[in-house]
């Protein structure tokens, strides 16, 4: 969908819902992980890329009394849904406005609509873009330009706190600073990233399994606690910083907590190994890596399901250079290179 077909939905959504004009209108785009899943906590680098999808915030102040409102496209039509859940997605807008006035941000109370065409739960961050998109309306509204820094450590605080994921920083940190198709290596630890052009001989490709994840269902913070608890046991700042002499320590871990480390370690190496093939246009070895991913993902991560792993054995069988799931897994999508 055209861009500003998104744009103009979230306007008719305000006028049908509020009776008048949005004051203020904003945008953040999806985003895919090229590779470097489940590392961002653990202090790696990630490489993940912004989406044309995006979602858009139209927003107007709704005066001295009364509280904060949003309509959305997705509450009639959510599947599986109960009505307990179908309004679940406040959270989102609701979080990141809270987060904006605890750090001080004198944001009026404001109303809401969105129109997105991100897939939501497909691992696409769908709840990064709301956010981002929500901040931004936000700030616009007071007349604010907020650095993407800035916006992406609200934003991941609203995830935290509104939405009970304990997310890393690779979401918000993309949606904040990229537009659409650009590709950003993200140092989680250090906070910094740069802009990085894929050889215009390959072409990323995005395939939705259809699978939906809920990530405040548990299985990403059971993670995310596997990690900590390596990242203790090896006393260690990061995980992702563990050095390769030490590696052989893992092995030293109970079970899974050790499968869950080698991911870490692994991962965090094969991001640095495709940085190195993207500089020499070795598109082949970059594929590879995204296979190796998947696979640790799989086995050593475990929140892949089998509907991502047919896709990805597909997409090797067509002849990809690489294939994996992207996102935090337990569904979603996987992402593909092929040679163009
Ligand atoms: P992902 O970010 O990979 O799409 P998450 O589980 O992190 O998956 O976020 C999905 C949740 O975000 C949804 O369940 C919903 O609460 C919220 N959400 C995101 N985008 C929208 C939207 N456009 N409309 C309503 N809710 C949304
Ligand atoms: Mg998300």
């Amino acid at each position: 969908m055209a861009a500003s077909d998104v744009g103009l939905r979230a306007r008719h959504l305000f006028q049908s819902a509020f009776g008048e004009a949005p004051t203020v209108v904003a945008r953040a785009s999806g985003r895919v992980n090229l590779i470097g899943d489940h590392i961002d906590y653990a202090g790696g680098t990630v490489l993940p890329m912004a989406l044309s999808a995006h979602t858009v915030a139209a927003a107007g102040a709704l005066g001295m009394e009364g509280v904060d409102a949003a309509v959305d496209q997705f509450t009639s039509e959510w599947s599986g849904a109960t009505k307990a859940d179908s309004d679940a997605w406040k959270r989102y807008p609701r979080g990141v406005l809270d987060a904006l006035r605890e750090a001080g941000y004198q944001i009026p109370l404001l109303k809401i609509a969105l129109a997105s065409d991100v897939p939501v739960g497909a691992g696409l961050s769908s709840s990064a873009a709301l956010e981002v998109s929500v901040a931004r309306a936000a700030l616009l509204s007071i007349g604010l330009a907020v650095e993407p820094r800035t916006i992406a450590l609200i934003c991941q605080r609203a995830e935290h706190v509104s939405a009970g994921v304990p997310c890393g920083i690779m979401d918000q940190w993309v949606v904040a600073h990229a537009q659409s198709g650009e590709a950003l290596h993200l140092d989680c630890a250090a906070l910094q990233s740069s802009f990085v052009s894929l050889p215009d001989t390959m072409r990323i490709e995005v395939i939705d399994s259809g699978v939906r994840h809920a990530l405040s269902d548990g299985g990403y913070a059971e993670r995310r606690a596997d990690v900590e608890t390596a990242t203790r046991k090896l006393g260690v700042g990061y995980l992702a910083h563990l050095p390769r002499v030490r590696w052989p320590e893992i092995a030293e871990l109970a079970p899974r907590i050790a499968r869950r480390a080698r991911h870490v370690v692994t991962e965090a190496a094969r991001v640095h190994d495709a940085m190195r093939a993207l500089a020499s246009n070795d598109i082949e070895h970059f594929g590879a890596l995204l296979f190796e991913s998947h696979q640790s993902l799989r086995d050593d991560f475990e929140v892949s399901v089998p509907e991502l792993d047919a896709l990805v054995t597909r997409a090797r069988s067509d002849g990809a250079l690489g294939a994996r799931m992207t996102g935090g897994g337990f569904g979603g999508s996987i992402v593909v290179a092929w040679r163009s």
